[in-house]
């Protein structure tokens, strides 16, 4: 098995070293990471500017772009290999519910899917590193599982994962979630900078919304690893139908 591992921290973060410990010894591992931390990069692309590839001293290979354009660099020409697997992570925070529109841990490995390959996202929901080695021991346990079962072939799927910061001996079981809901945003802050000129800062991420058994959040909340599977179809084919008239009407005023 091959592994290609990302995040969007920066190849540094004690996570993706966490990530590259817990799969090094089942599997041929390689990371490609961004430089500096890309959190919120979602599945961007750096199209004007280019980029460069550099090894670090430890193996891993960091790139001056975003998570998806690892992946994509990866996948495009610089390994001479198709990965089984794409992983990401162990992201610094929680990538649940909205996040995930955002998140550049998912967009890395959803860069992967979206080459047809299977890929997981990894997050830990406490921010503070804590328990790193119990959610490496986790993604292990899943990895391994997979590996096992023939899930790591030539089926692709995107699973994300988000794991409390927790003790071993306190970490729930894997529990299938759908996503769920922030609220919005809250506000943008604002300072001046030394020339009087001001400076926006976007604000934190919304409380959950909708945290209903069932969710991420509520998972989560009660110490299990939620695993949700994901799609890029973003088509709300619940209320197409509820267009159809619209989209006649309109249709018909323009004259078309
Ligand atoms: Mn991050």
């Amino acid at each position: 098995m091959r592994i290609l591992i990302s995040n969007d921290d920066g190849f540094q973060a004690p996570g993706i070293v966490a990530l590259y410990n817990a799969l090094k010894d089942m599997a041929q591992v390689e990371v490609v990471a961004p430089e500096h931390n890309n959190s919120a990069k979602s599945n961007a692309l750096t199209l004007h500017t280019p980029l460069y590839v550099t090894q670090a001293v430890n193996g891993f290979r960091y790139v001056n772009g975003t998570p998806a354009d690892c992946v994509h660099i990866a996948l495009t020409g610089l390994l001479d290999y198709r990965p089984d697997l794409v992983v990401s992570g162990i992201n610094n925070g929680p990538n649940m519910g909205d996040d995930t529109i955002y998140s550049g841990t998912v967009g890395a490995a959803m860069e992967g899917y979206l080459f047809g390959i299977p890929a997981i996202a990894f997050s830990q929901v406490e921010h503070d590193w804590r328990h790193l080695d119990a959610a490496a021991s986790k993604v292990r346990e899943m990895v391994t599982y997979l590996k096992e079962q023939d899930l790591i072939g030539q089926t692709p799927w995107l699973l994300n994962v988000n794991l409390p910061g927790v003790a071993l001996n306190q970490m729930g079981q894997f529990k299938l979630c759908r996503l769920g809901r922030r609220h919005a945003a809250e506000a943008v802050i604002t300072q001046k900078n030394p020339h009087g000129q001001t400076m926006y800062w976007i604000g934190a991420a919304g409380q959950a919304k909708d945290d209903a058994d069932g969710t991420d959040f509520h998972a989560t909340a009660q110490g299990y690893i939620s695993v949700t599977p994901l799609q890029i179809d973003l088509t709300d084919h619940a209320h197409l139908k509820d267009w159809v008239q619209s989209i006649c009407d309109l249709n018909h005023i323009t004259g078309i």
